[in-house]
């Protein structure tokens, strides 16, 4: 039996009998009896259809925040924001259907027309950190292009992806489009990832499973886009505005308690400023709000589980060096406090492993050459922010990092519209942005035989 648990309290929220790899082939049969229907509404109907799908996400949006909190962890603040998301990028991908364009190209003797066709089935596989959001970036664009879906959430967060199944089921999307399966991802997500019918697997998660993932995912020549870890730096130059960075820099790696991909956990400061810099940091990280999801004021909650914060604590053993801490409340729940590590090598496994937890290390470097080569020591390529005055030196860094989503003077990474995903490790294709939609769709040349030979 699968026990969903509050991370904040340790109660048990619900039991679940976990799916089989028989219910895993099922899903994947119903999907594929609805595909040639649903891939043949018109596109202005689907167009419609997803509307009121948008529409009843807004409606439902706070209850689904309440139980994103409770199942994750995460402020309430936090899982409301998120559950914005979750309805704004179904608004987006609502006016995707008609605009789904081809081309027509003159070519001897004819003309050829362009298609974007869609997939059939696409699996869609989730981590427990983002657990409605990161599905939302899947499903919309895929149910846009004509697809449809079997979705497996992580097996300790299910509870908002059977909710939106109901939704989406009321909200008039017919059976068989969205097939939700809850389950282990040694068997079910395994199951998806080498059926047959199953045309594209789209992942997040770990790079270690989407390694797993693009192996079983070749024996039927699927598509594939994984959205991996990642392990970003926060680049601060001297000339940079220092307050407005250090204040910055804890939520850029301490949000959703460090469990996020895009954390920018190894925080590069120029040397002549690093003293300075680490003392305006303390103060941020000790006035951190930590604890009760449900309090409006939380800023951090605990992490997901009792496994995970042991491999979260195996990076802040007896002795190491935290130059910062914040608190952590005691009694029941999976907490952790907030901590900033310096000095430390580039080469210590807290500057080169993905911690996901609330751990920042702080490393100093001379000049921009040094900061471009330390950013770059990495095998994950995900995310990363510039802190400077200088535009044209802002500008040569961006270009000069190798990774996927950077941000200049600020800390953010997602936006609906505007495409996300990674370099090196931390993963292939993107999500979000018109830039999904080719990830769900296949283009086709028609060639038309106007002239005799
Ligand atoms: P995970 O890789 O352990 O699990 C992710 C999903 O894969 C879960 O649903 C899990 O059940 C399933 N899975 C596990 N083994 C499988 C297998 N053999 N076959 C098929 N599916 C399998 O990751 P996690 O611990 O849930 O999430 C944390 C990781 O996700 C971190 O590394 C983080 O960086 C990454 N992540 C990446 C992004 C991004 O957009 N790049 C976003 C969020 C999280």
């Amino acid at each position: 039996m699968l026990e969903v648990v509050n991370p904040a309290t340790e109660e048990v929220l619900r039991r679940l009998e976990p799916a089989s790899e028989e219910e895993a082939n099922r899903a994947v049969a119903r999907a594929n009896e609805a595909f040639p229907k649903w891939s043949a509404v018109a596109p202005d109907e689907r167009a419609r259809m997803l509307r009121r799908l948008a529409a009843a996400l807004d409606d439902e949006q706070e209850g689904l925040a309440l139980l994103e909190s409770r199942n994750t962890g995460k402020p309430i603040s936090d899982a409301r924001a998120e559950m914005g998301m979750v309805a704004e990028t179904f608004h987006y991908y609502a006016a995707a259907p008609e605009r789904l364009l081809g081309d027509t190209i003159p070519v001897p003797g004819g003309v050829t027309m362009t298609f974007r066709e869609p997939l059939g089935v696409v699996g869609l596989i989730v981590p427990w950190n983002f657990p409605l959001t990161i599905a939302s970036w899947k499903m919309a664009p895929a149910l846009a292009a004509g697809n449809t879906l079997v979705l497996k959430p992580a097996e300790i967060t299910p509870l908002t992806a059977l909710e939106f199944e109901r939704i989406a089921l009321e909200a008039g999307i017919p059976e068989g489009v969205i097939n939700v399966v809850v389950g282990p991802g040694s068997t079910v997500g395994q199951t998806l990832a080498e059926h047959p019918d199953v045309a594209k697997i789209a992942f997040t998660g770990s790079t270690g499973v989407g390694k797993g993932i693009m192996s079983a995912a070749a024996g039927t020549i699927k598509r594939v886009t994984l959205e991996l870890g990642g392990k970003s730096a926060n680049v601060v130059f001297a000339d940079a505005d220092l307050e407005a960075a250090a204040a910055s820099a804890p939520f850029a790696v301490f949000e959703n308690a460090g469990q996020d991909c895009c954390a920018r956990s190894r925080i590069l400061v120029e040397r002549g400023v690093y003293d300075e810099f680490l003392s305006y940091l303390k103060e941020s990280v000790e006035a951190l709000r930590v604890g009760d999801p449900m309090s409006e004021d939380t800023q951090i909650g605990p992490l997901i589980s009792a496994e995970h914060r042991e491999k979260v604590a195996s990076f802040v053993p007896e002795g190491a060096p935290v130059a910062a801490q914040g608190s952590a409340p005691g009694g029941k729940g999976f907490w952790f406090a907030p901590t900033v590590l310096s000095p430390v090598s580039i080469s210590d496994r807290a500057a080169r492993e993905e911690i996901f937890g609330p751990v920042a290390v702080v490393i100093p470097f001379e000049g921009e050459e040094e900061a471009l080569r330390l950013a770059n020591d990495t095998i994950y390529g995900l995310s990363g922010s510039i802190w400077t005055r200088d535009g044209a030196r802002a500008m040569r860094m961006a270009r000069g990092i190798d990774s996927g989503v950077l941000s200049i003077n600020s800390n953010t990474s997602v936006r609906v519209s505007t495409p996300f995903g990674g370099f090196k490790q931390s993963g292939v294709g993107r999500e979000l942005g018109p830039h999904a939609l080719e990830q769900y769709s296949e283009p086709k040349s028609v060639y038309f035989k106007t002239e005799e030979d």
